[in-house]
């Protein structure tokens, strides 16, 4: 009989492309699939109903997925540290293999998961599987690793990818004694999200699963690539791929995904188009700088990084954060923003940057806040790309740039022209001219008649307080 290796996934829920699964195959046909509900991860107090949804979605795809390929997806709710080495003595496991998860959490997760197997005479095997250079490998000249993207992109950008992986195909299952054993071992049916305790009422925006991703792809490869150097800064546009959750939960390969970038470069037949290429191709980039940091330095993942915020005197005032996370600042750009995550798990990267800016900017709270409800709102979330995200709008991160503020009329003004996203977010202010809108200059009287908020602060005489604090703060600093 076949030797049994168990394979455990984590944010990578696909067959195809899949680094450490290929692996599994190469070593023996008998390969089955474990996930584990993580309790450390789904009681925390930043689980979004949204992407626990997202995530059962992919687990079901993928149990189908393991079905076809003749095994099993076996599923788990417990510690890893206990569930995984339980489950791999009671079917007889020979190892246990997964690919690396560069998050603080994971790391020490998986520290303790392979000493428990080791120490019960399980081999352990580990791979890179969701950046397509793992962190150790780009470093800068002088061997340090980088802390600001552009040296970063072109060092990265000028290596040589790896090819995508073939799927799993001809494994074998769990016998019906190993699947008794399994079972005994703690093996449950796939819970719904509403039985893991999270109520998703809307429709889940971003479609889960591995065929869903791939088809995501090829449809804005073949379509909207072409213009997302000039259009992906507009929100009313479907003009982004919107595979972040997709690839945050790796039901895409992201070498699956390179591939097709220089599949439709090499079809370009204009300059516009490959230079909208290489932009998209510079996002991915950007996924695995905050990856890659977010290993290297992991105390990001605790506050900030420069010195003038490590004691930032916030104001964290409670109901101006409140009017933030409802959309009910006043600002219709913000607010639309807003509304648009709270019924969707998704927001728009430009709008990203702009209520990361009016928090921290303009409300003048403490980016944490907006990093945290990000985390418990978003079907994307994810660690390095949300703190790297934060941070950056903050100012409190790498980036040499100190003060980036973002005056909510200009950006309204300059990437929603015709006030298209404001009328679809927040429709009571459907009626009003596009000029109002954009500006945000709303007389108090249509305020009223529209149940829409007065303005929760100013905006110039609040980018002037946040400047006098920085300098402050930077004086200290730098003495
Ligand atoms: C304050 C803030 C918080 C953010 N939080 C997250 C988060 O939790 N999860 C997340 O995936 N992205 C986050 N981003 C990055 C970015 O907004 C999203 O990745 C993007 O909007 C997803 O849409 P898309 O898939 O259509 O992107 P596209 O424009 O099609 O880009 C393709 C892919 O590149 C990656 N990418 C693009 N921009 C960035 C970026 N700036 N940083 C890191 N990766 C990027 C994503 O994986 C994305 O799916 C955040 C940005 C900001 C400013």
């Amino acid at each position: 009989m076949a030797d049994l290796i168990l394979f455990w996934h984590r944010r990578d829920l696909r067959l195809r492309d899949n680094v450490g699964l290929f692996e599994a195959r190469q070593r023996t046909p008998k390969v089955v699939g474990v996930f584990c509900l993580d309790p450390h991860i789904l009681e925390r107090d930043d689980v979004a109903p949204a992407r626990v949804a997202y995530l059962v979605g992919c687990l079901q795809a993928l149990q189908k997925g393991y079905a076809e390929a003749g095994s099993q997806l076996v599923i788990l709710k417990n510690s890893p540290e206990k569930a995984i080495p339980t489950l791999a003595e009671a079917v007889g496991a020979r190892a246990v293999l997964w690919n690396l998860d560069g998050e603080p959490y994971a790391r020490e997760r998986d520290r303790a998961v392979k000493a428990a197997l080791e120490q019960a005479g399980i081999q352990v095997e580990t791979f890179w599987d969701q950046l397509l250079h793992g962190p150790d490998e780009i470093r800068s000249g002088a061997g340090t690793p980088y802390t600001v993207y552009t040296p970063f992109w072109k060092n990265w950008s000028q290596r040589p990818k790896a090819s995508p992986y073939p799927a799993l195909q001809g494994a074998e299952g769990l016998t019906p004694q190993e699947q008794a054993a399994a079972a005994g071992a703690g093996a449950i049916a796939l819970p719904s999200a509403r039985e893991l305790g999270f109520v998703w009422a809307n429709p889940l925006f971003l479609e889960p699963g591995e065929l869903a991703a791939q088809q995501r792809l090829e449809s804005f490869c073949n379509e909207a690539i072409a213009a997302y150097q000039s259009d992906r800064n507009f929100p009313s546009q479907p003009s982004t791929s919107q595979l972040s959750a997709a690839l945050k939960f790796g039901a895409i390969g992201i070498r699956t995904v390179w591939a097709k970038t220089l599949e439709v470069m090499e079809q370009a037949r204009s300059n516009e188009t490959r230079d909208s290429i290489r932009v998209w191709q510079q996002e991915l980039a950007w996924r695995e700088f905050y990856q890659h940091v977010m290993y290297l330095f992991p105390e990001l993942a605790e506050g900030p990084y420069r010195q003038p915020f490590k004691n930032f005197p916030w104001l964290n005032c409670e109901d101006h954060f409140q009017a933030w996370c409802a959309g009910q600042t006043g600002y219709p750009i913000v607010d639309a923003a807003m509304r648009q995550l709270n019924a969707t798990g998704w927001m728009h990267n430009r709008c990203r940057m702009i209520v990361a800016s009016f928090l921290t900017k303009d409300l003048i709270v403490d980016w944490r806040w907006g990093e945290k409800y990000f985390m418990q709102t978003l079907i994307d979330g994810d660690q390095a790309a949300n703190n790297g995200g934060w941070q950056w709008s903050a100012s409190s991160g790498m980036d040499p740039k100190p003060l980036r503020i973002f005056n909510p009329a200009s950006q309204a003004q300059k990437f929603d022209p015709e006030a298209d996203y404001i009328r679809t977010w927040v429709p009571e202010l459907r009626s009003l001219e596009t000029a109002a809108l954009v500006t945000g200059q709303i007389l108090p009287l249509d305020r009223k008649r529209c149940h829409y908020p007065q303005p929760i602060v100013d905006h110039n005489q609040r980018q002037k307080q946040f400047k006098a604090i920085y300098a402050k703060q930077k004086a200290i600093a730098d003495f």
